[in-house]
């Protein structure tokens, strides 16, 4: 079933989302060429748990074993964190934060250029956060499921890149995954209508090549079939009146500044 949430349920979830985008936002500085996947993870499990009664939601979820999941160039999700994994110069990294606070759960990605990101690569980044721009606008009572994936293929349209549709969004609240499947392809009008309330983890993921993808033999991580790039920026949004709020943004909780871990 499709849960709607009140305004104060949402305010649980955007606490959450707060402490994800305070995480974000500490990010670039520590994505850097010699630093292991590992390494990150560490960092992020440390700033989660920095926060009063947060923790990280994908830890053990399924049985992952990272507190993050971290996604290297090819790789579209579900990395696994690495020590033998070391980035350089030139990758992309997505980092996927799942924070669960109170019960809630909010959900957001983002992926970095390593150093200094090539020419393909800054521009597969760049779509691919404007395709989540589109999608988070599309979200609004009155539309359907459908419209936020037709608005993903209305930004991706006239570039050369894939969008993978094998993996979707969904609806977020007291678990990770609820219902509805949030499609990163769509047909306006259709699918289930957005009501005021819902809650949806929204997740463009696009490819510089095929979008086609394969999951690797560990068992979780998604790559592209042909081994290019892939992006993937997310965001958890709620249904409001107002329009869409997204939630794992600073500004979305209501209470005051998380504290942040000290810079080590
Ligand atoms: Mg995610
Ligand atoms: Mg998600």
């Amino acid at each position: 079933m499709i849960h709607l949430r009140t305004p104060s349920e949402m305010d649980k979830v955007a606490q959450g989302g707060a402490i994800i985008a305070g995480l974000i936002e500490a990010l670039p500085e520590r994505v850097r060429p010699g630093v292991s996947t590992a390494e990150l993870d560490a960092f992020c499990e440390e700033f989660i748990v920095a926060h009063d009664g947060a923790t990280p939601a994908f830890k053990g979820l399924y049985g992952f074993p990272g507190a993050v999941c971290i996604s290297v160039n090819e790789e579209v999700v579900h990395g696994i964190p690495a020590a033998k994994r070391i980035l350089v110069e030139g990758d992309i990294v997505s980092v996927d934060v799942g924070v669960r606070i109170d019960g809630w759960a909010s959900d957001s990605a983002w992926t970095f250029p390593v150093g200094r990101a090539s020419e393909g690569a800054s521009a597969l980044l760049n779509v691919t956060e404007r395709a989540l721009e589109a999608a988070v606008e599309a979200a609004v009572p009155g539309n359907h499921v459908g419209d936020i994936g037709a608005a993903v293929i209305q930004t991706v349209e006239g570039t050369q890149y894939g969008i993978i549709r094998e993996l979707v969004g969904h609806g977020i609240g007291r678990e990770v995954h609820e219902e509805p499947q949030v499609p990163n392809v769509g047909r306006p009008g259709h699918g289930p209508l957005l009501r005021e309330g819902m809650i949806l983890a929204i997740e463009p993921m696009l490819s510089a090549g095929s979008p086609e993808i394969r999951t690797l033999r560990d068992g979780w991580t998604v790559v592209t079939a042909d081994r290019s790039l892939s992006a993937h920026f997310e965001h958890t949004v709620g249904i409001t009146a107002d329009g869409p709020r997204i939630l794992t943004r600073a500004e979305a909780s209501l209470n005051a500044a998380p504290d942040t871990v000290d810079a080590a």
